[in-house]
């Protein structure tokens, strides 16, 4: 079987686990697997920062981040090719990244608590897994509204993986108040469930996505953690009409860059930011991981916006 050579690899391909039997051995490579994957802005945004890294530390010229469409099916015995191809560091994306929290080593206590990791290493033993989801999170939050999350009461929508990762989060950071919201209550428990192995943890709450916010503080923190919004036609998840204008209000979708939710807090005169910063940052620290380096957020982040299509 002949070998692909490394200089015909393309970090804007999108590669499937066959090609990985004719990966070459020749320099370090990264990758992200997902289904779909093809969207992906990790390639753009790692390379970037694994560029900048390079210009100060020669070794990293060789590392490359590829995309890799690989079925859930699929998902076990592609880790161990990767594995055996000595992938130095894997992302995981929608839809893996649960079903990945079983067969790799636990690296963090966060992948315990959130049964997910979005980060592979590779070691001898094979991969070792973090989640970073949970700081992307917070450091978007803190940098990009330049509060800290514990003085804030939260109003978390949703009940997803996404909200379970955001749930853990605002708990370790020591936010004042948590309020759950979701369309189907019964949902709810799983992380309520979750909340409760924490040693400390705070006052949680719950009401339904369809009936009005609680307007309990005016340090109100909102964050949408649904997928609604995705799609540029989709209605806001909730009404945010009779909380202060002080409201604070974060929505995980970075695609498109304002959702009906974000519009409407803009309306109302709140301070907005979408996902395009949790991306950036969870980016930063898987990479960080892997190399051992303090690559920038800010690169990260510059690259991922230029990476977006306008919609
Ligand atoms: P998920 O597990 O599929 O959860 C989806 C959530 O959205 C559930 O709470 C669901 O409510 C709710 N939902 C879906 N359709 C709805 C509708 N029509 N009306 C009301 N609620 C609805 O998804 P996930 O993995 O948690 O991801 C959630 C979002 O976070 C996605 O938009 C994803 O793109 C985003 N995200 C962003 C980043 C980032 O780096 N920026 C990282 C991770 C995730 P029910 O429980 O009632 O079904």
């Amino acid at each position: 079987m002949k070998l692909i050579l490394k200089n015909d690899l393309s970090s804007s391909e999108l590669y499937t686990i066959e090609d990985l039997e004719r990966w070459p051995k020749d320099g370090t490579s990264l990758a992200v697997l997902g289904h779909p994957v093809k969207h992906s802005l990790s390639p753009t945004m790692h390379n970037a920062a694994l560029e900048e890294l390079s210009q100060s530390d020669p070794s990293f010229s060789d590392w490359t981040y590829y995309k890799f469409d690989v079925s859930p099916d699929n998902l076990n015995s592609a880790i161990n090719q990767f594995h055996e191809k000595g992938f130095r560091g894997l992302n995981l994306t929608v839809p893996h990244k649960i079903l990945a929290a079983q067969w790799v080593n636990i690296g963090e206590s966060e992948v315990e608590l959130t049964e997910a990791c979005n980060t592979l290493l590779w070691t001898p033993d094979g991969y070792t897994g973090y989640n970073t989801d949970l700081y992307g999170m917070t450091s978007a939050i803190e940098n990009e509204f330049e509060i800290r999350l514990q003085d804030r009461d939260v109003i978390l929508l949703g009940a997803g993986g996404a909200a379970r990762a955001a749930a853990i989060a605002c708990a370790q950071a020591g936010v004042q108040s948590l309020t759950l919201a979701n369309r189907t209550i019964a949902k709810l428990d799983s992380i309520k469930g979750v909340l409760n192995k924490l040693s400390e943890r705070p006052t949680v709450n719950t009401c339904k996505l369809d009936q009005p916010l609680p307007n309990i503080s005016d340090k109100l923190l909102v964050i949408n953690a649904t997928s609604l919004g995705l799609k540029p036609e989709d209605p806001t998840p909730a009404k945010l009409r009779n909380l202060p204008a002080s409201t604070l209000v974060f929505d995980m979708i970075y695609n498109p860059a304002r959702t009906a939710l974000l519009k409407e807090a803009e309306t109302l005169g709140m301070q907005v930011a979408n996902g395009l910063g949790m991306l950036a940052y969870q980016g930063e620290r898987s990479l960080s991981i892997w190399t051992q380096k303090n690559p920038s957020a800010k690169t990260m982040f510059d690259a991922a916006r230029a990476g977006l299509s306008p919609t």
